[in-house]
C-alpha cells in the first residue's frame, strides 16, 4: 500500500475560485457559449507602457535572479506608492516581492503563525484566507458578518472572538466577496483593539483602488507608529493594473517580518519573475489614467448589474462599495426546483445555473455563506447583459 501523504496538505480544498474558472474556461474552449461571472480575473489589457517596459527589460538582458525579496528598483517604488497612495513610510528592506499577492498573503500568515494560533477572519471571506490560515498551522476564527451590518465586521465582535490563542486579524477592504469597503473611523476602532490586544493585522488592500460613490480606501497601518508596527500590509498588481497573469504581488511591514518572509522565500521560490519585476515599476510610476478608466467602466458595469438583480425576484444583493463583485442573496430561491431537481444551497444554484443556463457564478459556500452566489463584474458589458438575461430566464423558470 502506498505510504500517507502529508496530512497538512491533502487537508487543503482546491481554490473554488480558479476551479470555477477552469471549468468556466474549458466549456468555453469546447465551444460553449459560456459567460463568465466566476473568477474575478479583469478583462482589460495590461496597459501598453508596461508591455513596452516588460520588452525593454528583456532586452536589456534582465533576465537572471534577483534578490528574492525583489530588485531594489522595484522596493523603491513601492515605497514610493505606499508614501503617495497611503500615507505609509517604508524603508525598501521593509517590502517582500512575491508571486502575487496570494503567495504575499502566504508568507505572512507562515510568517505570524505557530501551531494552534488562533486567526479571526471575518466572514464572508476570500476563499484562499481560510486555506492559507491551515497551511501556516493556524486555526481559522470565524466571525459572521451580514447584510445589516453592511458585511462589516464591529470590534465588540472582534472581542467575542479573542482568546489567549488570537495572534492575527485578517482584514480585506475593499472586500472579496461583499465589496464592503471600512471606514476611516472604523478601521480606526479595530486598529486600536489590535494595538491593544498585541495582534498582527493582516491588510489585504488588494482592491484599493477600485472603489465608487466617492468611498475612499484608508489603509489601517495609517493610524500611527504602533499599528504600523503590527500591520502586514499585502498589495499586488493583479487589479490594479490588469496583471494577473504577471505575478507579481508584495507585503510592506516590520524590518523581522520582512526579513523572516524574505528568507522563507529564498528557499521556496527565490525571486518573483525579473521581467515582471521591471514591467511593475513602469505600472506603478508610470501614467494612472487607464487605470482610472477600468474603475468607471467597473462602476458602470455594477450598476447595471444592481438594476437587473433589483428586477430578479427571489434575489437581492447590497450595492457594492469596491473591488469588482456582487454578493447576491438567493436565499428567497432555496427550496425551489428546476425540472426535478431541488434548490438547497448555492451549490446547487450555481451548479444548475451553469449546466442549463451557461452562465457560471461562484456559489457562497466558498466564502463561508450557502445564501448567496458571488457574481463578479470584471468581464465585458455585452457579456453581462447577456448573462444577467440568462439568469433571469433560469430564475423564471424555477417552480415550487
Ligand atoms: N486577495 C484577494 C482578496 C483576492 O481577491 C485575490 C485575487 N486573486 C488575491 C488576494 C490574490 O491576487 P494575486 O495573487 O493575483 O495577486
Ligand atoms: N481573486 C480572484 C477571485 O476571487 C481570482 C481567483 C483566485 O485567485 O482565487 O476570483
Amino acid at each position: 500500500m502506498a505510504k500517507e501523504l502529508s496530512r497538512c496538505l491533502t487537508a487543503i480544498q482546491p481554490s473554488a475560485t480558479l476551479a470555477i474558472d477552469s471549468k468556466a474556461k474549458a466549456l468555453k474552449a469546447a465551444g460553449l457559449d459560456v459567460v463568465g461571472f466566476g473568477a474575478g480575473e479583469p478583462d482589460f489589457n495590461t496597459p501598453a507602457h508596461v508591455i513596452r517596459a516588460a520588452i525593454k527589460a528583456m532586452e536589456e538582458g534582465k533576465t537572471r535572479y534577483t534578490p528574492a525579496a525583489g530588485t531594489p528598483e522595484l522596493r523603491k517604488a513601492i515605497c514610493a506608492k505606499l508614501e503617495r497612495d497611503n500615507g505609509l513610510t517604508y524603508t525598501p528592506e521593509q517590502i517582500v516581492v512575491s508571486n502575487g499577492a496570494k503567495h504575499s498573503l502566504f508568507n505572512a500568515l507562515q510568517a505570524v503563525c505557530n501551531p494552534g494560533d488562533e486567526v479571526i477572519l471575518p466572514a464572508p471571506y476570500w476563499v484562499s484566507y481560510f486555506e492559507l490560515i491551515k497551511m501556516a498551522g493556524g486555526v481559522p476564527v470565524l466571525v459572521h458578518t451580514s447584510e445589516d451590518s453592511g458585511f462589516l465586521a464591529s470590534v465588540k465582535q472582534l472581542e467575542q472572538a479573542l482568546t489567549p490563542k488570537t495572534k492575527a486579524i485578517i482584514l480585506n477592504s475593499p472586500c472579496n466577496p461583499t465589496g464592503a469597503v471600512y471606514s476611516a473611523g472604523q478601521l480606526k476602532e479595530i486598529a486600536d483593539f489590535a494595538v491593544k490586544n498585541d495582534l498582527y493585522v493582516i491588510s489585504d488592500e488588494i482592491y484599493e483602488c477600485l472603489v465608487y460613490d466617492g468611498t475612499v480606501h484608508t489603509s489601517i497601518a495609517s493610524f500611527g507608529p504602533e499599528i504600523k508596527e503590527l500591520t502586514v500590509v499585502v498589495n499586488g498588481l493583479s487589479k490594479a493594473y490588469a496583471m494577473t497573469g504577471w505575478r507579481i504581488g508584495y507585503t510592506a511591514s516590520n524590518t523581522a517580518i520582512a526579513k523572516a518572509m524574505s528568507n522563507y522565500q529564498s528557499h521556496a521560490t527565490s525571486n518573483p519573475n525579473s521581467i515582471a519585476q521591471a514591467a511593475s515599476i513602469a505600472a506603478l510610476e508610470g501614467d494612472q489614467e487607464e487605470q482610472r478608466r477600468m474603475v468607471s467602466e467597473f462602476s458602470r458595469r455594477r450598476q447595471y448589474m444592481m438594476q437587473r438583480i433589483a428586477g430578479i425576484n427571489g434575489i437581492t444583493a447590497v450595492t457594492p462599495k469596491g473591488a469588482f463583485y456582487v454578493f447576491a442573496n438567493i436565499s428567497g430561491l432555496l427550496g425551489k426546483k428546476y425540472g426535478d431537481r431541488t434548490i438547497t444551497c448555492a451549490m446547487d444554484f450555481a451548479d444548475l445555473l451553469l449546466e442549463n443556463g451557461n452562465t457560471a457564478v461562484v456559489p457562497g459556500e466558498a466564502f463561508g455563506d450557502p445564501h448567496y452566489i458571488r457574481l463578479a463584474y470584471a468581464t465585458d458589458m455585452q457579456s453581462i447583459i447577456k448573462g444577467m438575461d440568462r439568469i433571469e430566464r433560469f430564475v423564471g423558470q424555477l417552480t415550487d
